[in-house]
């Protein structure tokens, strides 16, 4: 058979905001100043794009959420699949935004860009109703992850059982996204956009925790004294307070936080502090969560039966292999050079993904 090595990217994948605030329960942790007090933001230096796994959360009949073939809900031919490649897209137009802080600081900051996105890595449908209903709550995150060290998990969830308010909890290298297919659901019933716009403005809220951001200002309400996220250029509570500001402390209201890490209506805003700490974490414990970084030299794919994202400089499809990506399953393949010198079908329904991302400094 002919040898094929990829080199450019290829993808033959099937091609609300709602009257309430996004709780979210992650802990204030204590934030480490020190790991930006000598990091330099280059905001000339490249957009870091972070590799994402979507995992949906399945009763055992495969309802209750996005599968692999349909949205269980409506006549749209769309799917799982579907949900999270238009889901990255608009969290990337997300992070392509920056607008002014409404609570703008002393002197006035400038409005940096964030240059940060995500690249789709893989997707994962998990059918367990017991599991469905356990990690339906803030209490603990699904366990299925995928792809450690290298890949944030994004846990694409029903509801929140106890709390409908609820948006998200995140930790480590995980992330429970709740009421995502409700507001789907919301979406197609009443084809508001801003259903999605809630979901999306949450997952980059939740991943802007994982990339070491707290909260900044909406955790510390009511404290004249706290410095919620430990950053200089996002005003405090107190300090609004003292200098003329109405209560920020509400969702949605003209005095509110526009501050993409506090509970709002906008929610997009980030300060030139924020997006260096988010940086200085990219570059640091989340380095090799980037697109462009490999923790594994070379990989031969000899079989393939259920969805996998693989993450290797250089991969084969060695001659003696015969890959049919079939079932309505993913092949998402993330690596600087792809060999294809075996037999290799991709069957209708199917997904194969594969980015082809030069080796990064
Ligand atoms: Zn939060």
């Amino acid at each position: 058979m002919k040898k094929i090595i990829l080199i450019a990217i290829i993808a033959l994948s099937n091609n609300l905001l709602n009257a309430q605030g996004g709780e979210c329960f992650t802990p204030d942790n204590p934030l480490n100043q020190k790991a930006i007090s000598n990091y330099v933001y280059n905001q000339d230096g490249p957009i870091k794009i972070i590799r994402v796994n979507f995992h949906y959360m399945l009763k055992d009949d495969g309802t209750g959420n996005f599968n692999e073939t349909s949205d269980n809900y409506s006549t749209r031919p769309y799917n799982g699949y579907m949900y999270a490649e238009d889901m990255v897209k608009w969290c990337n137009e997300h992070w392509d935004t920056n607008i002014a802080l409404n609570h703008m600081p002393i002197p006035a900051v400038s409005v940096l860009p964030k240059k940060v996105r995500y690249q789709l890595c893989g997707v994962f449908f998990h059918k367990n109703t017991t599991d469905y209903y356990t990690y339906d709550t803030h209490l603990s995150m699904p366990p299925f992850v995928e792809n450690s060290g290298e890949v944030l998990n994004i846990y694409i969830q029903y509801g929140h059982r106890t709390n409908p308010s609820a948006g998200g909890v995140a930790g480590g290298e995980k992330t429970s996204i709740f009421n995502a297919y409700l507001n789907y659901k919301l979406f197609i019933d009443n084809n508001q956009p801003w259903y999605h716009s809630y979901v999306y403005k949450i997952i980059n809220h939740e991943v802007g925790h994982l990339l070491n951001l707290g909260h900044a200002i909406q955790s510390c309400c009511g404290s004249m004294t706290s410095n919620c996220d430990g950053l200089d250029d996002t005003p405090t509570y107190g300090w609004l307070i003292n200098n003329g500001y109405t209560d920020p402390c509400c969702w949605n209201c003209p005095s509110g936080s526009n501050n993409l890490m506090d509970y709002c209506a906008s929610q997009t805003a980030l300060s030139p502090m924020q997006i260096a700490r988010m940086h200085a974490c990219i570059d640091g414990s989340k380095l090799f969560y980037r697109n462009c970084k490999y923790k594994t030299q070379s990989l031969n794919i000899t079989n393939f039966t259920t969805n996998k994202a693989y993450i290797t400089k250089y991969v084969t499809i060695p001659s003696n292999s015969n890959i049919v990506v079939g079932n309505n399953s993913a092949l998402f393949i993330n690596a600087e050079e792809v060999m294809i010198d075996g037999e290799f079908e991709v069957q209708l329904g199917s997904v194969l993904n594969v980015d082809i991302v030069p080796e990064c400094n």
